[in-house]
Formats: structure tokens, sequence, C-alpha cells
């Protein structure tokens, strides 16, 4: 769409900022009432992303999958997908490993004042590899689908898209017209459901301010700040890196790009619920051919997660300082390690990533009442660093996807930057 002549505020990035922003100050002025009198704007707007997110993603692995053919590159795509996301989420825990060796912000924290027994809720994950290996095979697909359980779904969905691949001309072609038609009706209606982010925004912001533990905040800012830090070095640093020598990519142009989708990232917290914004954001604006993309996206949404696996690491060393615990290198590489494998098993909903922490923690041997209450406590100021790491969890994917499609030929892809 040419918006050149389109004023400013008219824009949708502009009208989702503005409201982030108001939704910021009236959760902040008027706190809790606000929260209740309008927060179900903003659970009307999730439901409505969550409603598009199976069918969605159903129909555009099957139309990317099938069209490629059962022997056209499938398993060079499913090598650059993986090789991709191992790398970017080992740089970012190493990048969360050295910013809070610098920083070191557990060491002399003083939690006790501060303390509560507040823990987690209780989200279920899978806490070993064959548990994550069994999750993903759905013995009832509809199941699968009505639980939103998305690796599950991504899994037949992509062995079907294969099957429609493999059958002979007459058959595959209108399988692959169908799920295509399908799939350009959903864009559609994503597009209808994205229009009105910036209502959605407002409420969502607008709760968040308002029930931010206040109270927790100052013996945690130090925590907090070398979270942001490290974050924003991936997000600013590495990832932009990547783009640049891995894709041949200009950072700026893709930002500027992805900008909507992270934006509605940042304030839904997950990155299941933002999914149907990233991919139409990747096609329309990034323009990646939707083979690429049915297969970066929607199993990155879920499988690939920078920000947490960052989080993991950082967080567990957090607490290991508080306990004034010194952790050998040996012990380190086990937290780098799991933390990538936690960050696989989370789940893309709002504070999946404190809950997983406890694998991590398991895995050094951190337990106890004491961990308990530092995580509770972690607990009470995640919704902020919940946001920020959400935001880099999607840009991670869609950096992804950008330098996969380069690494295909694809050079159109952030040729310029596209309203
Ligand atoms: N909320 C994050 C996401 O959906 C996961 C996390 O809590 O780290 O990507």
């Amino acid at each position: 769409m040419n918006l050149a002549g389109t004023p400013w505020y008219r824009r949708l990035h502009w009208q989702i900022l503005a409201a982030m922003a108001l939704g910021a100050a009236t959760g902040a002025i008027w706190g809790e009432p606000a929260a209740e009198r309008v927060g179900w704007l903003g659970t009307l707007f999730i439901r409505l992303l969550r409603m598009v997110v199976v069918p969605l993603v159903i129909c555009s692995i099957v139309s990317g999958v099938a069209s490629v053919g059962a022997g056209g590159g499938i398993g060079r795509l499913f090598g650059k997908t993986f090789g991709y996301y191992l790398l970017s989420s080992l740089c970012a825990v190493l990048v969360g490993l050295a910013v809070v060796n610098v920083i070191r912000p557990g060491v002399g924290a003083d939690l006790g004042a501060a303390a509560t027994k507040e823990l987690p809720p209780d989200l279920r994950t899978a806490t070993s590899v064959p548990d994550l290996l069994l999750d993903i095979v759905p013995q009832n697909v509809v199941d699968a689908a009505a639980r939103a359980d998305m690796l599950a779904v991504i899994f037949f969905t992509l062995l079907f898209g294969l099957a429609a691949g493999a059958l002979p001309d007459e058959h595959r072609r209108p399988l692959v017209a169908f799920f295509e038609a399908a799939f350009q009706a959903m864009m559609k209606l994503t597009g209808w459901v994205i229009a009105l982010a910036p209502i959605g925004v407002f409420g969502l912001m607008t709760r968040a301010v308002a029930s931010f533990g206040l109270g927790a905040f100052q013996p945690m800012a130090w925590y907090m700040a070398t979270i942001l830090v490290a974050l924003l070095v991936h997000f600013v640093v590495v990832l932009p890196l990547l783009l640049r020598f891995l894709g041949g990519i200009h950072p700026l142009i893709h930002l500027r790009n992805m900008s909507e989708a992270l934006v509605l990232a940042f304030s839904t917290s997950s990155s299941a619920a933002t999914l149907p914004v990233t991919l139409r954001a990747v096609e329309q604006r990034v323009g990646v051919s939707n083979r690429v993309t049915s297969f970066v996206l929607p199993m990155g949404a879920t499988v690939n997660m920078d920000g947490t696996a960052l989080y993991e690491c950082a967080g567990v060393l957090f607490i290991a300082q508080a306990l004034g615990i010194d952790l050998s290198l040996g012990q380190q590489a086990v937290v780098v390690l799991t933390a990538v494998l936690a960050s696989i098993g989370a789940a893309a909903v709002p504070s999946a990533g404190l809950v997983i922490i406890f694998i991590v923690l398991e895995a050094v041997g951190l337990r106890g009442p004491q961990v308990e209450v530092i995580v509770g406590l972690m607990l009470a100021v995640d919704r902020p660093l919940d946001m920020l790491r959400t935001s880099v969890n999607v840009y991670s994917d869609s950096c992804g996807a950008a330098i996969i499609a380069r690494s295909e030929g694809e050079v159109q892809v952030d040729a310029e930057f596209r309203k």
C-alpha cells in the first residue's frame, strides 16, 4: 500500500505508539480502577489475535511446504533454519553471561526486605529433551489445534504439507490452490485485526502499568538494568551484525519494516499472540516469500527465543550472586546449555520465561526457600522485562527469516523500507 501522502497521525505505527503512551499515562494516573475499566480492550485484542493464529499457521505452512514440492530444498531450509536458531540463541546467552559477569547485579543485593512468597503461575512445560520430543508429536491433531499447542500443530502440518507436495499433479494442484487461497483470506483477516491494534494496545498498556509491583522495583533496580542492557546489546549490536554479515541486509531497513510487529510484541508480551502480525510484516514489508516464512516464523515463535534464553542465563547467575554462590566455569557452561534448551521449551506466552527458570536452576543444584523468595521478587518486576524479551524473541525470528530468504536468492528482501 502506498501511504506516501498519508499524514503521520493516520499511520498505524504512530497510532500504536500514541496508544502505548496514552495507556501508560492512564495506568500510572488512575491505577487499578483504570485497569479494570479498559483492560478488557486488551484482552479482546489478544483474543482476536489468538483466534487467527492456528488457521493462519496451518494455511501458511501447508501452502508454503506443498508448493515447494517434496524434494525442492526442504532439507536445506530445515538445516538453515535450525542452524540460525541455534546460532542466535547461543549468541544471546553468551551476551547475557558476559553482561551479568561484568555488572554483577546480585553481589551484595539486599533482597530480604522486599521478600515475597509469590510464586510464578504453574505453566506446564517439558523439563527434559525426551519430554520435549514427545510433546511435539500430537496423539490427536484436533485436540492439539484446540489447545493451540503450536509445536504439535506445526509438526503435523509440516508432514501434511510434505505429503501433499509429494502427490501427483492432479491431486497436489487443487490442494495447494485451496490452502493458498485460504492463506490469503487469513492474511486479510489478520489485517483487519491489526487495524484494531491501537485500541488493544491502549488497554494492554493501561493494565500493565497499573499493575506493576512498584514496591519491589527499588531493590531489583540493578537486576532490571542488567537484563535491559543485555537485551539491548543483543538487539542493537548482535542481531544487526548477523543481518549485515549473514544476510547483507541494512539493519535499519529491517528494523523499520518490523516496527509494528515489535511494538505489538512489546505490548502483548507473547510471541504466539504476535505471530499473525509477524507473519504479515515479514511477508508484506520485509518481502520474504511464504516458502521461507512458513518454515522460519511459526516454529521460531516457540523454539527460537533469544530474549528468553538470555534471560534464563542472566537470571540464574543473578540468583547465584545474590546467594553468594560462585558458579564455576563448568557450572556456567551448564547454565549456557540448559538456558538454550529451556528457551526452546518455553511457551510463547507472558511470563513463560520466568517459569522455566527452575529448569536451569535445577541443573546447577540451586533450589530451596531462599531461591523461591528471589524468584518471587523477579516475578514482581517481570512484566517490563517480559515485554522487552518478547520483542527480542520476535525480532530474532524476523531477522532469521530475512537472512535465510536472502541466502535462498530472494534479493528483494529488505531492499527498501515498505509501508
Ligand atoms: N513472553 C515471552 C514470549 O512470548 C516468553 C518469555 O516469557 O520469555 O516470547
